[in-house]
């Protein structure tokens, strides 16, 4: 909350609403490392566009859910397995609770919500509403007051109350509180069942609905979409909204979310060009658009980088196009500002694991979901090799992500990469740091050298923390999928793993992921730091200037917002 800001909250809320005419409702928001509402990228995607918003003054509010246990505190036992712990934060010291309150008929209860206020601030004064909803209220019936605690947690009924409550309940208690939007953005089908809240309003109108929706779809594989067995639905929402309807809306045999809000939105998006072809195939006759993603500089800017920034590029932070202009920084400045973000990493790794890394190490990040798709192990398929391209070119290797609780996959990959780090002990260091976050996430794409990424093509929908790397002059080496077939421009702003055409044999990923590691990258660290540093300025300037969220809200704005 800017505390800086003349007026209460409240007040301030009062006089933004009637011009504010987008919502955008998003499960989870990344706002601040302090708040746990959300879980990993959509949410730090929603706040991005939440800060750029704010930045650009375009006329939003944010709706979310409070999640006031967080998503899962991460804690790894002495075997090296994954424990989930509650995450709580108090909604009390960050936002201010708001008066309104509306219902939602949930499996024939009343379920009340009630909203709280966290004002994201502008860089020039604007502020950007964001709405939490929270159920935990002593007038519900208990079974229905920890709705709102965990992010996706529970059953097929608790996930589709929450979704309710997120849907309906967020376009009810915007008209409680006095907003009325022409545009609602669904991030991700999460937020569907909004459609039928204002169908509801306008019975049989479907066209003036579509005509209201945007929905960008991050789910690359139809497993990854939300689908509700079609008595779940009719036992959770058969009280609140016409369920006979409903199926002719998603004319499958369960209510698939994606397929809800590809029905009723008049603007769907992927979230890169290869995701939205990928989603244009998946859903024939849909036209999917491709606004790829962007990080929020300011944000995402290590402080040394972001004063380097100031100093050279001044009004970078509004207008991050200027960095196309980072050519003309010093090499030496922008060394020394990176080794300071470096510096701030490897102070933490101390503080968290004990172990001090030799400054002389390439530092090679890897910090992502863990799930089978993102391939965390491929760097330990073939430890050997690892080892001789060490002893050539040393290295450190950082690694963190969280597995949902429900992945045994995920948490499978979590304990390999321990038992690997294990075996290397003493040889390569290996350090696996706990319960990735946005505070974490910071500091490891502004002080790495490398950033790794291994995902199975086409299974990346987009990625956004190598843009985030890229913007701080950390160089990645990834996989050719998402958004890094925009960027990358091999050998210029990074480096491309294998050729990116999918279906590539696992083992052909490893051995050119060995390949390009050991006889290009790390080389070229070690052997020529004018060119690597050349190589950082060039991924600022190519990525830094395009890949971030002002040009996506901007695009947001007037391709779909305003269409
Ligand atoms: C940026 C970020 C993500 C998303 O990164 P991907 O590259 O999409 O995996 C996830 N979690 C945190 C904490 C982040 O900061």
């Amino acid at each position: 909350m800017s505390k800086d800001q003349p007026g209460s909250p409240a007040l301030r809320l009062a006089a933004a609403i009637p011009r504010i005419r987008i919502a955008y409702l998003s499960m989870e928001i990344g706002l601040r490392p302090e708040m746990r509402t959300y879980g990993g990228g959509l949410g730090m995607l929603a706040g991005d566009s939440a800060r750029a918003a704010a930045d650009l003054e375009i006329p939003m509010v944010f709706v979310s859910l409070v999640s006031r246990e967080g998503y899962l505190r991460q804690e790894i036992d002495e075997a090296g397995r994954q424990v989930e712990w509650p995450d709580p934060w108090d909604p009390e010291q960050w936002t201010e609770p708001l008066g309104a309150k509306v219902a939602v008929a949930l499996e024939g209860r009343e379920v009340w919500v009630r909203p709280w206020l966290y004002h994201v601030a502008g860089r020039l004064g604007f502020e950007a509403p964001v709405i939490l909803l929270d159920t935990d209220l002593p007038e519900n019936d208990p079974r229905d007051r920890t709705l709102t605690h965990r992010l996706y947690a529970g059953d097929h009924a608790w996930r589709l109350k929450q979704e309710a409550v997120l849907g309906i309940g967020g376009v009810r208690i915007l008209r409680a509180l006095g907003f009325d939007p022409d545009t609602f953005h669904m991030n991700e089908g999460h937020a569907a069942l909004l459609a039928l809240e204002l169908l509801r309003h306008r019975p049989g109108d479907v066209q003036a609905v579509r005509e209201q929706c945007i929905f960008t779809t991050h789910t690359p594989v139809e497993a990854g979409h939300d689908r509700f067995p079609w008595d779940v639905v009719e036992r959770v929402l058969g009280s609140e909204v016409a369920v006979a309807d409903l199926r002719t809306h998603c004319r499958e045999d369960s209510l698939n979310m994606t397929r809800l809000a590809l029905e009723l939105s008049g603007f769907v998006n992927g979230v890169a060009k290869r995701h939205a072809l990928t989603s244009a195939r998946m859903f024939p006759g849909v036209r999917v658009r491709a606004i790829t993603n962007g990080v929020h500089g300011p944000t995402w800017a290590a402080p040394s980088i972001a004063a380097l920034y100031d100093r050279h590029l001044p009004d970078w932070r509004h207008e991050p196009e200027i960095l196309v202009r980072a050519d003309y920084l010093p090499d030496d400045a922008m060394w020394a500002a990176h080794e300071e973000a470096r510096r701030a990493l490897l102070a933490e790794v101390e503080a968290r694991n004990g172990r001090r890394l030799s400054p002389d190490l390439a530092l090679v990040g890897f910090a992502r979901r863990m799930t089978g798709y993102k391939r965390p192990g491929l760097l330990f398929e073939d430890p050997d090799r690892l080892l001789a391209i060490h002893g050539r070119t040393p290295m450190a290797v950082l690694v963190a992500g969280k597995a949902h609780p429900a992945d045994t996959g995920g948490k499978a990959a979590i304990h390999h990469i321990h038992q690997m780090a294990e075996r290397l002990r003493g040889k390569l260091e290996v350090v696996f740091l706990e319960d990735y976050g946005m505070a974490l996430g910071k500091l490891m794409t502004g002080g790495c050298d490398i950033w790794l990424n291994t995902p199975l093509p086409p299974m990346e929908a987009s990625g956004t923390s190598g843009m985030k790397a890229a913007l701080n002059g950390v160089l990645n080496l990834s996989v050719l999928d998402g958004w890094w077939l925009e960027g990358c421009v091999e050998g210029e702003t990074g480096w491309a793993i294998g050729d990116g055409a999918g279906g590539a044999l696992h083992g052909q990923d490893a051995a050119a992921l060995f390949a390009t590691l050991g006889d290009t990258v790390l080389p070229l660290y070690h052997g020529d730091r004018k060119r690597w540093i050349g190589m950082m300025k060039e991924a600022v300037s190519k990525l830094g200037s395009t890949f971030n969220a002002h040009r996506m809200m901007r695009r947001y704005a007037t391709e779909a917002y305003l269409r």
